[in-house]
């Protein structure tokens, strides 16, 4: 039996594999695993409590010895991180296809899965873990400095309308409010720098010293506070200085949050990226984080039990702050429902991260389009970033974004960039791209793919879908036809996965990832992908009744059947 391994992608021009696609798939399959990537390398986990790469070592070693020898009319099949099979196809089909986790719609809980994963028929692959486009911290980070913009925006029109636009009330920063939250793993770690660069405090509760720590290294967080009095002050001088300022608080979320509430902590904004959507990855409440893992592994019915119990208590000092006039949203890890399954009634009172401030961007086909460089030169980055500059000047944004991607964002593996764009943008920046590559402005090809929390790729009525206007929330055939359409328009590997973000039985959601290596045929496939990829977040959106996503439609030329004739 293979073990545990350092894993590092390799870098430059020099290929093992017979293609850039096949190079690609399996440089980003090693990339999830870095160390400087992965959570937990050691058990194959890359992020999301248990979202992994592949199912065991054996499957890893037979992906990279596959992928080394797969020619360019071959398409290996990957079922849940092994793979199964190697299938003659044609150069215009994805070179991988990839299921991950998906049950059959009655089987379809953790109880089950965690029945299979023990017999070693299935693994969970979250959203980008078991595809390979994972990439890092900084993977959420736009999403979520977009987030907290859209939050500042919101508080200061509120602020506008209370103040009838005195001095400051336009201003759209988070300067002087302080934010609560808990959770510094693989996406939550993302919360305290994308508050700090919209200008304002963050107070980050995690129960794991490493964490805290591994924030602070990569300079996502700022300090760690020595206790719940200490974070308090820290916060308060830095709000009414109107400096940014994060902090990390050794504790347990369902104890810290209830104790803050009880004193009538100044908390502006509450949410929470603790691993909620997997009962058995978040901490009870007086249980000794050291004791957790035993606790889980020996007795998971009874550890179930008591950490829904404790994220009925965390939400409901949740829906305290909101009671108290703070600004409160489930920023997608499930809490509300499973503070709902443990009994708490007011679960529900707060919205979503989605309907509350992502739909408007996924009526325009805008989503967490990302990129990584298989040179491993973060000058391919920068000639990329000084090309989207150049191919969108009006968008100021963007701009913005990028400046501060390029000052504070610490690359975790192979070097990478994410930015939200929207239908016609992405498939612009592939065509440019491919353009880089062929004329030797980058030092390598570049992958071109995105996360599964998309405008058209996921059906999931706790986060992504929640409160679609038709109440069409539940229906899963949006990220089927995604994923068809992926392959049927060339992407070099498609992923179609269950349970990602929210958890089992909660989720059906699609990938893509297009190589641009330079060639005229990556071109055309690009412009494909990258067109109808996005397309179909816009139609999802027009056939539930947005007219945002209509204006889109009609503007930018999205073919609706129903609309035509
Ligand atoms: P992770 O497992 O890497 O990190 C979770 C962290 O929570 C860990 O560091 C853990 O120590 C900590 N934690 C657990 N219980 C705690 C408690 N009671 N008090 C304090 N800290 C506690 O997971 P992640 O990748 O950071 O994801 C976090 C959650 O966000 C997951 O549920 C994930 O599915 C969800 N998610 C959200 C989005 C989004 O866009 N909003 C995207 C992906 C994932």
């Amino acid at each position: 039996m293979a073990g545990p391994r350092p894993v590092r992608a390799p870098r430059g021009t020099g290929m093992t594999a017979r293609g850039w696609q096949q190079e690609a798939a399996l440089r980003m399959l090693q990339n999830n695993l870095d160390p400087e990537v992965a959570e937990h390398p050691d058990k194959l986990v890359v992020y999301g409590g248990t979202g992994k790469a592949a199912r065991d070592w054996n499957s890893f070693d037979a992906m990279l010895r596959t992928l080394r020898t797969l020619r360019d009319d071959e398409t290996m099949l990957v079922q849940s991180g092994r793979p199964v099979g190697v299938m003659t196809t044609h150069e215009w089909a994805p070179r991988v296809l990839i299921a991950n986790s998906n049950l059959v719609g009655d089987w379809a809980n953790w109880e089950e899965f965690r029945r299979l994963e023990q017999l070693g028929l299935t693994m969970y692959g979250q959203m980008t873990a078991g595809s390979w486009i994972y990439i890092g911290t900084q993977g959420i980070l736009q999403g979520t400095y977009e987030t907290f913009a859209a939050v500042a925006a919101k508080l200061a029109s509120q602020r506008r309308s209370a103040t009838s636009g005195g001095p400051g009330a336009g201003e759209s920063t988070l300067a002087g409010t302080i934010t609560l939250t808990a959770g510094l793993g693989g996406m939550g770690g993302a919360q305290p720098l994308a508050v700090t660069m919209n200008g304002g405090v963050a107070l980050v509760v995690e129960c794991d010293p490493s964490r805290i720590e591994r924030r602070i290294e990569h300079g996502y967080l700022d300090v760690r506070a020595e206790s719940v009095a200490d974070a308090m002050r820290l916060a308060v001088e830095a709000r009414d200085a109107r400096r940014a300022l994060s902090i990390g608080l050794l504790g347990n979320a369902a104890e810290v949050l209830p104790q803050l509430l009880a004193e009538g902590a100044p908390i502006d904004i509450v949410t929470d990226q603790t691993s909620a959507h997997d009962p058995l990855a978040y901490l009870p409440a007086g249980v000794d984080f050291a004791d957790m893992a035993a606790y889980a592994e020996d007795k998971p019915a009874d550890f179930t039990t008591r950490a829904r119990e404790s994220m009925a208590r965390h939400v409901e000092a949740m829906v305290g702050f909101q009671d108290a006039g703070a600004e409160v949203f489930d920023y997608g890890n499930s809490i509300r429902g499973e503070a709902q399954l443990a009994g708490y009634a007011r679960a529900f009172d707060f919205p979503g991260f989605v309907p509350a401030y992502i739909r408007p961007l996924f009526c325009e086909g805008k989503g967490p389009f990302r990129w990584a460089a298989l040179s491993g030169d973060p000058q391919d980055i920068a000639a990329t970033d000084r090309a989207l500059l150049d191919l969108f000047p009006e968008n100021e944004s963007l701009a913005r974004w990028l400046r501060l991607a390029g000052e504070r964002v610490h690359y975790q593996g192979l070097p990478a960039r994410i930015c939200w764009l929207g239908y016609g943008e992405r498939a612009a920046a592939g065509e440019r791209f491919n353009d880089m590559v062929a004329s030797g402005e980058l030092a390598a090809p570049l992958v071109l793919g995105r996360d599964h929390l998309d405008c058209g790729s996921v059906a999931s009525p706790y986060r992504e879908t929640e409160s679609m206007r038709d109440g069409s929330d539940a229906i899963a055939d949006w990220p089927m036809l995604n994923a068809m359409l992926n392959v049927a328009s060339g992407a070099s590997w498609v992923s179609l996965h269950h349970g990602g973000g929210v958890g089992m039985g909660r989720s059906l959601h699609a990938g893509q990832v297009t190589v641009a290596d330079g060639t005229t045929l990556a071109g055309e496939k690009l412009r494909r992908v990258l067109t109808n990829d996005p397309g179909s977040g816009v139609i999802r959106h027009v056939d539930a009744g947005y007219e945002e996503a209509e204006a889109v439609a009609a503007e930018r030329g999205v073919r609706i059947p129903m609309r035509e004739g």
